[in-house]
Formats: C-alpha cells, sequence, structure tokens
C-alpha cells in the first residue's frame, strides 16, 4: 500500500527582513500543527541581501533541523532587474560556479549545505543538473516534477499547489480558488501519493494563510498524509 506523503515548502526564505518576519510568522504557525517543512532559502536575495549569521541565522536557526536538514538552496539572488534567476543559459560550469557562490554564502552564515535545490524557475536544464550532480546535490524540485540527482531518476508527480503565480499579492487572489479546488478533489477521494504545497509568505494573499493551514490541518487529520521534509523523502522514498 502507497503511503500519502505531502511536502510543504516555504518559498523565498531570505535575509530581506520584511520578507523574512512574514516567513516566520508562518512557520510558527505551522509548527502548531505539528508537520515537518522544508525551507527553500535565497543565499543573496536580488543580489543585495546575503544572508549573514546576524541577519538570517540567528533568527532563522531554531527553525532548521540539523541531524536531518529541512533546507534547500532556493537559487543564489532569485531575480534581478525583474528578471527570475534561470540558469538556462548558462553552461554546467558556470552554473556551477553560480551555485557554489550560494553554498559559500550559507557556510559563512553558518548553515549546513543544501542537499536539495529548487530552482527559481522552478525548472532545471540538463546542464543545470549536471552542475548539482558535480556539487552533490541529492534532489531537485520542478514544477511537474522530482529528480534526483544522483541516481539520475525523475519522479513525475501531481504539479504543486502555489498560491504565487505572479511575486504580486493581489495578482495571486485567483490561487485561492483553484488550491481550493484541488483540496476539495482530495477530500473527495483523489489522493495523489506525493503531494507538495508551496507557501509564498511574502507574495501569496494574506487571507490564504487561513486556507493554507485548514488545507495542512485537513490533509493530516482527515485524508491520512504524512508530512515529509526532502530529507525524509530522498531517505525512505514513496513506497511505505
Ligand atoms: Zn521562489
Amino acid at each position: 500500500m502507497l503511503k500519502k506523503i505531502c511536502v510543504i515548502t516555504i518559498h523565498d526564505v531570505s535575509a530581506f527582513q520584511s520578507h523574512l518576519s512574514k516567513t516566520i510568522e508562518t512557520m510558527k504557525l505551522i509548527d502548531d500543527l505539528g508537520v515537518k517543512y522544508n525551507l527553500a532559502i535565497i543565499s543573496n536575495y536580488l543580489k543585495k541581501y546575503p544572508v549573514t549569521i546576524d541577519n538570517f541565522t540567528r533568527i532563522i536557526d531554531k527553525f532548521i533541523t540539523k541531524d536531518k536538514s529541512n533546507i534547500a538552496l532556493h537559487g543564489l539572488y532569485h531575480e534581478y532587474r525583474q528578471s527570475i534567476e534561470d540558469f538556462n543559459i548558462l553552461t554546467a560550469e558556470e552554473t556551477k560556479e553560480e551555485i557554489t557562490k550560494g553554498i559559500l554564502i550559507l557556510k559563512d552564515a553558518k548553515i549546513q549545505q543544501p542537499k536539495v535545490f529548487i530552482s527559481p524557475a522552478w525548472h532545471i536544464s540538463p546542464s543545470t543538473a549536471q552542475a548539482l550532480h558535480e556539487l552533490g546535490f541529492e534532489i531537485s524540485e520542478s514544477m511537474n516534477q522530482i529528480e534526483l540527482i544522483q541516481k539520475d531518476i525523475i519522479i513525475v508527480t501531481q504539479q504543486v499547489m502555489n498560491w504565487d503565480i505572479s511575486g504580486d499579492s493581489q495578482q495571486n487572489k485567483p490561487t485561492i480558488k483553484q488550491n481550493q479546488q484541488i483540496y476539495e478533489k482530495i477530500m473527495r477521494g483523489f489522493k495523489p501519493s506525493l503531494l507538495r504545497l508551496a507557501l509564498h509568505p511574502p507574495h501569496d494573499p494574506p487571507e490564504v494563510l487561513d486556507q493554507q493551514l485548514e488545507m495542512i490541518e485537513g490533509l493530516k487529520n482527515k485524508a491520512n498524509y504524512s508530512f515529509k521534509t526532502y530529507d525524509d523523502f530522498f531517505k525512505e522514498g514513496v513506497q511505505e
């Protein structure tokens, strides 16, 4: 029998303080529900806010699990001059250099090296996969799939439930209804074995937080999903 797994990822965790405080509010509420989640960290958001011990690690450290990691690298700067960070035009070597910069910033801030990579553009090219492979990453998450980088396996999944389609909380409002419909479908019995929820506290419409918390509670208590980090997922796999 397949176990139903839900992977929650809190996106766009950066040293930009107004974003970080919203993110922490959300994390506390999710912690209260007693479920695990991943943190997708941007090392140097907008090429302007590099994470440091003082502006980031001290604040976020208690939400990072040490023995079983719950962190992912979510790009080096995520976006710059209005365009999203996308490694597609770079060679594997150039991508490796860029991602290495991201890892080193985390290292200086005393954050462990992530094994998970989530591209800000939510897809990766073959040369990015190669760079991630050489850098020792285990997992890369895309919109419709998860790649086990070292094993060269691609798992096609249900599309991520996501509330941030534009980066603007007003323009993101249509996602409220779309995700509600998916959730209701799940409650009626359509239960993907792997369900992913992407929360963007800085960009999700504010009223969405209650919906997200209610969904997480329903998925846990009514639909019997178990919540895993990517690290758990990688170690245990999807099968029971
Ligand atoms: Zn993002």
